[in-house]
Parts: structure tokens; sequence; C-alpha cells
């Protein structure tokens, strides 16, 4: 496929034994179906899908090399010669989807969720609540044994070979640096015997399985943490696991505890191949970049540049398993794109539920919800062109149905309209995009403009009516609302509405976050652009070194966020910290970020009235006011229904999703299911 749109993208990879035929490797990610035998079956249809789909390499979720390196009590293992039969079954599957795969070993080390992990030194980590016991030198023994057991029986499954997880702040990342590892004996001290561990493993598993087998290395090039590995050290690993027998060396930035965001959707698309690049000159086997490549062109930008010689992406193929094959095929336009929200895939896992995708509710639930066509063909109505709306429509009209989506505004997208604006969630431009052209390619008869009412849908003649038409804007009641200084976050978001200098959000849910976002920034631009945004100035705002001349790349740097453009008070009735119900994995980079730009958050806020003064609040039963030129109300939402009555009263068959069903809680990844998963029954 040399002659595609995207030749450095397709060419072929050349490992000696293996010849990968694109250079794009599935990430590993830990879907939470590898942890219960019940769920093998599952997981094999989901790395069935993604080998169809046209990718290079996949890499399973971590599978751990013994108990004590599990994640969590229960969590995947590979340590005996029974557990090899389920692994075969997968691998077999795979190849027969003309796939390769390759088994990541994952040893969390002082991440464990469980009271027996054990680390260099007995160092707990911010993130878990339990101590690890340091390993004698016997022990770290034992521990390189399990790598190679855990390697060799991979290979007895039938893995085209592993990945060895030495990234992310995980067990043999531990080792490498001194804030970790304090130990005085040949396994700590300088870098050399801080590196043995990465080294002994790596050598060991060579002579274990062979040249016919591939060792991929993750190896933590930038581990933004004081007193994490300086750039030689990171070298001098590279260089020295290359000897060792590595066939790919893949990029890990980042540890678990880094409080940099490294994934989420404010991180500019391929904004860290620059790291790997850096690596480049060092060692001669092939290089995988990582980290916020979701799309083809920037994937091929990336290769094409010179920054790796392969590109891995996880996520995206949760999004789309069809990534591969619908870049090869010129087919860019029907990618379901990755928005970088972890709502449904890390934030899931940290929940322990099955991982799946906002976009794509069918990700890892390949064998339950199935889009097959329809028994008897009907005649759909579809009441809102929202994420619902638009999932719903186009899944029936996929499946053979005859659907007309009725859409009152002239573009579909309902409320990603608005969350799309917001400074760092550019990517809600591409699923817009998405179900744009998946409108065109199902047949829905789109209707713009077209606010429908209960009459003319009884009219019309349809066998069942979809509901989707989301949700208004809570009412307050707060005394002197009607003042011309109040606005809604409509009017701020999609009216444009002129907002001042000092403004109060009264509301600090998902929203009021998002609009205070909004207001600190400077004027946004029209239409949003998910190519936009700059790796040079993230790195600035974050405090991240791009000459890698301080160790982690942070040492001694602060975040360096612009003067806000507004002043901005944020506001809640509760008394809870602001945006404690935001991602479980995000909610953390949005409180970080407004309070670099000096947002001011207060918590335990009633509101008395407006009037000309500004916002009359009470906190700790205090009057004060605040003296801005501008309130935005950002209070919750409540269901739309008013299609309803109606629609009940003339006997047609109607179904309620997304916001308009229940707006207590939703989101996208609730409305975009519900819709998907009523129009597969239909
Ligand atoms: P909506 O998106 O509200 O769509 C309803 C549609 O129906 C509208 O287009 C409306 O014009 C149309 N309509 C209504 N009545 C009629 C009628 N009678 N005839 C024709 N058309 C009609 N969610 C997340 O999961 N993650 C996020 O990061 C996120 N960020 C957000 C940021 C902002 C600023 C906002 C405002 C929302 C955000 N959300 C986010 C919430 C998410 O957008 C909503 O949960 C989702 O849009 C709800 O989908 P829906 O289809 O139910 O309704
Ligand atoms: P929300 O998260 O329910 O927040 C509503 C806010 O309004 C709360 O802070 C609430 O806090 C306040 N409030 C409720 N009733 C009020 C009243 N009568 N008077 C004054 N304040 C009141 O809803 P939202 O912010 O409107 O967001 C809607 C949905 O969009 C959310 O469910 C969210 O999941 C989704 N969303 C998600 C994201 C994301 O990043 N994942 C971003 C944006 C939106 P108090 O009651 O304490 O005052
Ligand atoms: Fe990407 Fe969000 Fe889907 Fe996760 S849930 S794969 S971040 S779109």
């Amino acid at each position: 496929m040399t002659d595609s749109r995207y030749p450095n993208l397709f060419r072929p990879l050349d490992l000696g034994h293996v010849t990968l035929p694109n250079r794009v490797l599935m990430g590993s990610m830990h879907t939470g179906l590898e942890d219960r035998v019940w769920n093998w079956p599952k997981l094999t249809a989901y790395f069935v899908e993604r080998a169809k789909g046209g990718a290079g390499l996949m890499v399973t979720g971590g599978i751990a090399p013994n108990r004590r390196g599990s994640l969590a009590p229960l969590a995947s293992k590979l340590t005996n010669r029974w557990e090899v039969m389920r692994h075969r079954k997968m691998t077999d599957a795979v190849h027969e989807a003309d796939g390769r795969i390759c088994m990541q070993i994952l040893h969390a080390g002082r991440y464990a969720y469980h009271p027996f992990s054990v680390a260099p030194s007995a160092i707990q980590s911010p993130i878990t609540p339990f101590k690890p016991k340091a390993l004698t030198a016997k022990g770290i023994e034992g521990q390189i044994r399990d790598f190679v057991r855990c390697a060799k029986l991979a290979q007895k499954a039938g893995y085209d070979g592993v990945e060895v997880m030495g990234s992310e702040g995980y067990f043999i990342n531990q080792f490498l640096v001194p804030r970790t590892n304090k130990r005085d004996d040949e396994w700590g001290g300088s870098f050399d015997d801080r590196m043995r561990i990465a080294v002994e493993i790596v050598r060991r598993t060579r002579e274990a399985v062979g040249d016919d087998f591939i060792i991929i290395y993750r190896l933590s090039m930038l581990d933004m943490l004081e007193d994490g590995n300086a750039w030689d050290e990171v070298v001098a690993l590279g260089q020295a696991i290359e000897q060792a027998g590595v066939s790919i060396i893949n990029t890990g930035i980042g540890w678990h505890e880094t409080r940099i965001p490294t994934i989420a959707t404010t991180v500019p698309r391929a904004a860290y191949t620059w790291v790997t690049r850096k690596f480049r000159d060092a060692v001669s086997v092939p290089l995988v970049t990582t980290n916020r490549i979701n799309m083809p062109h920037t994937a091929e930008d990336v290769l094409a540049r010179g920054d790796a010689d392969m590109v891995s992406m996880a996520r995206p193929f949760l999004a789309d398993p069809e990534w591969v094959n619908k870049a090869g095929a010129d087919r860019a336009d029907e990618i379901n794109t990755c928005i970088a929200c972890n709502q449904a895939c890390l934030d899931h896992v940290f929940q322990n539920k099955v991982a799946s995708c906002l976009v794509n509710p069918r990700a890892g639930h390949e064998t339950d919800l199935v889009i097959e066509p329809a028994t008897a063909k009907k005649k759909i109505a579809v009441v809102g062109a929202g994420p619902a709306g638009l999932a719903a429509a186009t899944t029936a009209a996929e499946r053979g149905h005859d659907v007309v989506l009725f859409e009152g505004m002239d573009r579909i997208g309902g409320q990603f309209n608005m969350a799309q604006r917001i400074p760092g969630k550019e990517e809600f431009v591409e699923t817009l995009r998405y179900f744009g052209k998946r409108i065109e390619t199902t047949g829905v008869d789109l209707r713009l403009n077209t606010r429908v009412d209960a009459d003319q849908l009884a009219g019309e003649g349809f066998d069942e009516v979809l509901v989707a038409a989301g949700v208004v804007p809570r009412d307050p009641k707060i005394p002197g609302q009607d003042h011309p200084s109040v606005l809604g976050y409509i009017d701020v978001l999609l009216r444009n509405k002129p907002v001042g200098r000092r403004v109060a959000v009264i509301g600090a849910g998902g929203i009021g976050f998002d609009v205070s976002e909004f207001l600190v920034h400077g004027e946004p631009p029209e239409t949003p652009d998910p190519d936009q945004p700059r790796p040079e100035d993230f790195f600035h705002q974050w405090g991240v070194d791009m000459e890698m001349t301080r160790r982690g790349g942070v040492d001694g740097l602060k975040p360096e966020f612009e003067q806000p453009a507004r002043e901005v008070w944020l506001l809640q009735r509760k008394t809870s910290k602001p945006g404690k119900g935001l991602g479980k994995t995000t909610g953390w980079i949005h409180r970080t970020s407004l309070k670099h730009f000096g947002v001011n958050m207060l918590a335990g806020v009633s509101y008395e009235r407006i009037d000309d003064e500004g916002l009359h609040i009470r906190i700790d039963d205090k009057p004060q006011v605040l003296d801005v030129d501008n309130i935005v109300i950002c209070a919750g939402q409540l269901p739309q229904r008013e299609l309803m009555e109606g629609l009940e009263a003339a006997g047609v068959t109607t179904h309620l999703i997304g916001g308009a069903n229940v707006a207590a809680e939703l989101d996208a990844k609730r409305a975009i299911d519900e819709g998907t998963r009523l129009a597969a029954r239909l």
C-alpha cells in the first residue's frame, strides 16, 4: 500500500524473522477482560476485530509474571503451563485473521493494588494505599526468572513476541530512578547498577526464546518526575538493552504519579514524538513513538519527519477497530476518532469496569452489542441530532431501516457544538465530522432547521419515534436573575454574547468548569481545529524542558500559565471540593488548569440576589458581593420532553434516549451508548 496517501505509514517493517505490513502498533491497553477466564472469548473477539482492521502488530494489556507483580488481586498473570491454553486460543484466532500479537509482561511493583507488592525499596507510591516490601538480592533474581518464564510461556502460547513493560513507573522503572531505588547493593546506587535489572531481563529472555521472537522494551524516555532519569541515562539504557537483544524499543512517557497531562485531550496531537526523535541517533533498532496520535495525517507526518520508525496508538483502536484499513483505503474521513476523553476507557479501568469507548460503545462488547441487518424494515423518526440521536439514527440506518433525522438547528451535534469550543476539547470536532460522514454513508435522511412537533410526527406515519431532544438548562431561580449581566452557558458558548472582564460562574459541574476554562483564555477561534494547539506552548505551560537538560525533563521547573483573559469566580452550593465529580483520570487536569489561571473556586455558597452591584452571596453565613460584569449560569440541566405527551396521545411508539431520557449525570458516553443499543434492537 505504499502508493497510499500515507506512504510512510504503510511501508512494511522488516524485523528479520517477520515483516510487519505497516507501521502501526496497537499499544497495550488493560481492558479488564483479561482478568477473568470467562471473558477470554470476548477478549479474543476484541483482538480479532482489530487484527481484521489492519493493525500491523498488537500488544495485549499487561499480564503479570507472578502474583506479587499483578496489578490487583486476581488480575491476569501467566505463570503456569495450564494457563497457556486460553492464550493459545486467542493467538490462533488472531493469526487466522492475519494479525500479529505480542503479550505485554507487566510487573506492577509498588503500583500493585494489594498488600503483597514488592519493589526495589520499601517506598509507598502516592497513588496506592500499600507500602511495598523491599526485595532481597535473591528476591530480585526470582523476579527476573519469573519474567523469563512468563516470556517462554507466551512463546508456547503462540504469541509473536512480548513487550517488557519498563515505563510508566512500574516495577522495572522503579529500579531506574533514585527516587524509588535507595539500594546500595548491585541493584542500586550507580546507574549501571540501577539499570541492571532491565538489561538482565532482556538478555535472559532473549537467551530463552531464541532469535525468532519479538522482544519490545517499553522504555521510559521522559519520566516527568523530580529525580527522574537524566537524558544520558535514558540513552545508556537504550544502548544496553539493544546489546541485550531487544527487537523494538517503544516510548514510555511519564509515570502514573506524574502531574503533567500525557494522554488527555488537552495534550496537543503527537506532542511527545520529539522525545523519540531525540533518541534515534543513539540506537539502531526500530523505535516506536506514542501518545495522542489519532489521525492518519498526524501519524504520517510523525514518520515522514523521522521522529520514529513506527507509531503506537492504543485508544484510537477502541474508537475504531478499522482505523488502519480506512486509512489505507483513503477513507480517513470515515474514521471514528478517539477524542482522548478517557471517559469510557481509562476511567473505567480505574473503576474496575470493562474498558470501552465513548464514541464506540461496541469496544470491549464485540460479542454482546452486535449490529445486524434488521429482520423487518421500519420507518423511523429520530428527533434531535445530538450524540444520542446521531448514534441511534446512523445505527438504525446501517441495519437497513428508513430513518429520518430531524434537527432544529442548522447543524448536527447538539451540545457537542459547545463542547468543541472549549480550549483543549478541539477533538470533539472529529466526532461531528465522523457522524456527518456516517449520515451520508448509511443514507439517513437528515432534515436540518426542522424543529418538529408531535402533530407533524404523528402525521408522517412513522413506525417508531426516537426522542433525542436533549436538555434544557435548569433555572436556578435566583432573585434578580433577569438582570442584563446574567447569561446562560448557551449564550456564551453558542451565541457568542460578549462577556466582561470579571465573571462569576454559578455551578461548578462539567459545564461550569468548561465555561471557566473558555473564559480565562483569550478570544477562541471561530472554527476549532484539533491540529492547532502547539506542543511547544503546552510544554512551556506545564513546565517541561524540551532540551532535556534536566532530570526527568522537569527538575526545578514550575508550570507557567499565561495571564488569564478574565478574572473568574467559580461557585457551588455544596461544601465539597469543586470539581470532585469530574472524570477520574482527567478531573485533576481541569482543577490544576483553573488553579494556575487563578480562578477563585468557592464552595458552600448560597446565592442571595443579583443587582447592579453584582452577585450577592453568603459563605459560612457571611454576606459578600462579587462585583462582576457578568454572571454565567451553569446550574445543571433537565430533560426536554415536550413532545412526549402529544406522541403518546397519538398512539405513536416512542422511545426516549440521551438527555431527553435522564438529564442527571448525563454525558455523551451514556447518550451514544443508549442511542446505539436502542437502534441495535429495533
Ligand atoms: P443534545 O446534545 O442536547 O442534543 C439534542 C438535540 O436535539 C439538539 O441539537 C437540539 O437542537 C435538538 N432538538 C431538540 N428538540 C428538537 C425538536 N423538537 N426538533 C428537532 N430537534 C430538536 N459530555 C461528555 O461526555 N464529555 C464532555 O467532555 C462533555 N463536555 C461538554 C461541554 C459542554 C460545554 C457542554 C455544553 C456539554 C458537554 N458534554 C460532555 C455533555 C454532552 O454534550 C451531552 O451529554 C450530550 O450532548 C447529550 O446528548 P443528547 O443527544 O442527549 O442531547
Ligand atoms: P452538573 O455536573 O450536574 O453540574 C451542575 C452544577 O450546578 C453543580 O455544580 C451544582 O452544584 C449546580 N446546581 C445544581 N442545581 C442548582 C441550582 N438550583 N442553583 C444553583 N446551582 C445549582 O451539570 P452540568 O455542569 O450542567 O453538566 C451537564 C452534564 O454534561 C454533566 O452531567 C456532565 O457529565 C457533562 N459534562 C461532562 C464534561 C466532562 O468533562 N466529562 C464536561 C462538561 C459537561 P451545587 O448544587 O453544589 O450548587
Ligand atoms: Fe478515546 Fe474517549 Fe474512546 Fe477512550 S473513551 S478511546 S479516550 S474516545
